[in-house]
């Protein structure tokens, strides 16, 4: 375990923590103790997680978690969650690891209620709602990883650059006080882990969204939502339909077409 004292002393006097130097101590021990842990990782879509996996799946045996209900609309998080599961599986057959994948219930009303509850619809991408956002996902996982006895729980997160890690860690930490399991801290953009994630990418031929995933976020950017809503429907109908003829069966959509 890292010094929880250390940390939160850091904290207390506002002076940044390293997190990646804390993970790579962690990592340390794991080696010197020969241990293998079990990680409950969450993820709100592929590319954060394909360089985390690379770089964790070394160490520790790792599930990414899709607990995502933050994403709008409904297509567009079917379409994240089944890249996600996507990689995992390509990731999987490509390096003979065998990380795991789990997908939460998708319920937007628990983040909508949050946001209208706490007035953080107008907050800009960064503020205070991101901080409830990364909140519930965060206790979604923890929850879920003492529910299978993990030995931790983390997110791959802190990859982006868009993201505060800081504020990251500094929520896993408070919310590893109310669960069994501990969390795993880190910074995945340092030592190149954001360049690696973009070369990862083009060679799993991942689908990069344009906006962070929330209704707010994407009408302040000025997302076209119906257009968006379009194009992940159809990516779900041809996926549907390539996942049928490989099993022999006519889709439901296909069906319809031919009467
Ligand atoms: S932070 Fe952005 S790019 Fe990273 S997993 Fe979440 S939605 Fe995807
Ligand atoms: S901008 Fe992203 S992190 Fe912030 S509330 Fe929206 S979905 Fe969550």
């Amino acid at each position: 375990m890292y010094n929880l004292t250390e940390i939160t002393d850091k904290m207390a006097g506002n002076q940044k923590i390293n997190y990646d130097r804390v993970l790579k101590k962690m990592i340390a021990m794991w080696e010197q103790q020969e241990v293998r842990p079990t990680i409950l990782l969450h993820s709100c879509c592929a590319p954060c997680s394909t360089y985390t996996l690379e770089y964790l799946t070394e160490y520790a045996d790792v599930t990414i978690y899709f607990a995502n209900s933050n994403i709008h609309p409904r297509s567009e998080y079917q379409r994240r969650a089944l890249v996600q599961q996507q990689f995992v599986t390509d990731f999987n057959e490509k390096t003979g690891k065998q990380v795991g994948f789990l997908e939460a219930p998708y319920e937007p009303n628990q983040f909508m209620k949050i946001v209208q509850e706490k007035g953080l619809s107008d907050e800009p991408e960064g503020g205070k709602r991101c901080t409830s956002c990364f909140q519930l996902r965060l206790d979604l996982v923890a929850e879920k990883a003492q529910e299978l006895s993990y030995d931790y729980f983390g997110s791959a997160l802190t990859l982006s650059p868009k993201k505060n890690s800081q504020l990251i860690n500094t929520l896993g930490i408070d919310i590893q006080k109310f669960y069994k399991t501990n969390y795993l801290p880190g910074d995945f953009k340092k030592n190149n882990g954001y360049k690696r994630s973009i070369e990862l990418c083009k060679e799993y031929d991942i689908y990069r969204q344009c906006y962070c995933g929330c209704l707010f976020a994407a009408q302040k950017q000025g997302v076209d939502l119906k257009q968006m809503n379009k194009d992940a429907t159809s990516f779900l109908a041809n996926r549907e339909s390539s996942l049928a003829d490989e099993e022999g069966v006519v889709p439901f959509s296909k069906k319809v077409g031919n009467q």
